[in-house]
């Protein structure tokens, strides 16, 4: 495989992390977007370096316009073009509510770092891969959208995060059907319980849950590892006749069982 660029957005910690230090272990070439925390960044991309890839640090909201033009062009700038697009960053909502309590404030940040974000940086990065030359297989390059379980799990005290997650479901199908045949595959992987920053507030609730109670049948935490080996999957391109599909990295929770 010819090593491939890649820009993963929350590439900083938990799952994007996990997701780098996959991918560069094949060599790849990485933009390491962050929110805020620069540290965490950097040893990401020191540990990029250590597994056998290149790398960057670059700060950005993914919820901004402006920020976002500046992570395509700053990974253009460093590499020359851009093979993957991994959208990865997001976020819970601070407090949980009830539907019939819930608020605009959460509503609207979930809208615009988990859905609008994403949306809007696929269709600049793919704007972009169009002008790509096609290598000898047709590739032109990929977009890997990380929604959840969520996407189809009603959660009614975070009803904006299910919402957000189910609208990136679908924007994995329309980005696949629009680029279908450009030699541009798009993916939805749906993680289920990882063990990250994110879920660390609430890990004696899911040790009960999958340890004790068996909630999934493989009966452990996922680690960002499990999705990052999904991500190389698709970045070594091992599934080029699929596109718009979805990937349960979730131990099976998305079983219906009796
Ligand atoms: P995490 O540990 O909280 O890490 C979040 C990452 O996103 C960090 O790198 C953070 O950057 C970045 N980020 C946050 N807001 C951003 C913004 N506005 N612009 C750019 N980057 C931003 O979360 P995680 O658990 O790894 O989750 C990653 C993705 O997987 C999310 O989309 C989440 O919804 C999804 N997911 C998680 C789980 C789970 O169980 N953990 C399950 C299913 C799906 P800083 O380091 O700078 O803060």
């Amino acid at each position: 495989m010819a090593t491939k660029t890649a820009l993963i957005t929350g590439g900083s910690r938990g799952i994007g992390r996990g997701i780098a230090l996959e991918l560069a272990a094949t060599g790849a070439r990485i933009a390491v977007n962050y929110a805020g925390n620069a540290a965490a960044a950097a040893a990401t991309v020191a540990d990029v370096k250590a597994a056998g890839g290149d790398g960057f640090a670059i700060q950005g909201d993914v919820a901004v316009a402006a920020d976002r033009e500046r992570l395509v062009a700053e990974t253009l700038a460093r590499f020359g073009r851009i093979d993957v697009l991994v959208n990865n960053a997001g976020v819970a909502p601070q407090v949980r509510a009830d539907l019939l309590e819930a608020g605009e404030e959460s509503f609207d940040r979930l809208f615009a770092i988990n859905l609008k974000g994403p949306f809007f940086l696929a269709q600049a990065v793919a704007r972009r891969m169009l002008q790509q030359e096609r290598d000898a297989e047709g590739f032109r390059g990929r977009i890997v959208n990380i929604t959840s379980i969520s996407a189809y799990t009603a959660s009614i005290n975070r009803g904006d995060y299910c919402m957000v997650k189910a609208g990136l479901a679908m924007m994995t199908k329309l980005f696949a059907d629009r680029l279908g045949n450009e030699g541009i595959n798009v993916y939805e992987i749906r993680p289920g319980v990882i063990a990250t920053d994110m879920t660390a507030g609430v890990k004696e609730k899911y040790d009960r849950l999958i340890l004790e109670q068996g909630l999934t049948p493989i009966r452990r935490w996922g680690q960002p590892s499990d999705v990052g080996r999904a991500v190389r999957a698709i970045v070594e391109d091992r599934f080029p006749f699929s596109t718009g599909a979805v990937f349960d990295v979730d131990g099976g929770f998305h079983l219906h069982r009796l």
